[in-house]
């Protein structure tokens, strides 16, 4: 399967940044998928940038539930609607700063299928957890408790002290990490867990792409900063093994 090299725009980006950041993105071939996850404002104005080039759209978060009372939020229909086909979910920042648990992430995973979403699940130790050597144990209780049977969906590896940090793990640290997801997610799911794509995230950068990107069990990149420039997020897709 091709790597993934997806950008997490997180809150960043006004229509304006629609052109310098994804209209390039559109002129070049890529070996591998390329997939921007813009703030929920640009996706239907970002549909129209990327429908004729192989460019894919995504969301960053969805709510559980199909619709109802739940003022200010979005529901994976919606998302859908507007030009997503993925969305990340239970990503470091959310579980951080809106107090999402596994549950509420199983929850929004089941809620992205039925709309048709694929949703890109985040796992990852905290900075404490990976000094206690905790890291195996805390990332496999994050994958058991929010896939469901079948889930077909993308994983990505993303410790939280490497998030915007510019520190990484090392590079045996994170291929020794990827073969504990990919027996997790065998041992949970299947012969379906064999197949997965599973990305790393946290401080790629052009400079050191290629060696994470080829890595064992490493199916491509969730890439937060470097996404928010052009060329850097077009060097990071570059180093993609295709
Ligand atoms: C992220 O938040 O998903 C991320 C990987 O951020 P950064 O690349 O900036 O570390």
């Amino acid at each position: 399967m091709r790597q993934l090299i997806a950008g997490n725009w997180k809150m960043n980006g006004l229509l304006a940044q629609l052109d310098s950041i994804a209209a390039p993105l559109t002129k070049a071939h890529h070996a591998a998928d390329v997939l921007i996850c813009t703030p929920a404002t640009l996706l239907h104005p970002a549909r129209a940038l990327l429908a004729e080039s192989s460019v894919l759209l995504g969301a960053q978060d969805c709510h559980a539930k199909a619709s109802g009372a739940h003022t200010g939020d979005l529901s994976a229909a919606m998302l859908h609607d507007a030009g997503a086909r993925f969305v990340i979910l239970g990503h470091s920042e959310r579980r951080a700063d809106h107090g999402e648990t596994d549950a509420i992430v199983l929850a929004k995973v089941q809620a992205a299928r039925a709309a048709g979403l694929t949703p890109i699940v985040c796992v990852g130790e905290s900075e404490a957890q990976r000094l206690a050597d905790m890291q195996d144990k805390v990332v496999g209780a994050q994958l058991r408790h929010s896939l469901p049977a079948g889930f077909d969906g993308v994983i990505a590896y993303e410790p939280i002290w490497a998030i915007g940090t510019g520190r990484t793990p090392t590079e045996q640290d994170v291929a020794a990490m990827h073969a504990h997801i990919r027996a997790t997610l065998v041992a949970h799911l299947g012969a379906m867990g064999q197949g997965l794509r599973i990305l790393y995230g946290g401080s790629v950068k052009p400079s050191n792409a290629k060696a994470l990107l080829a890595l064992p069990e490493v199916g491509g990149a969730l890439v937060g900063g470097a996404s928010l420039v052009a060329e850097d997020f077009l060097a990071v897709v570059r180093g993609a093994a295709g």
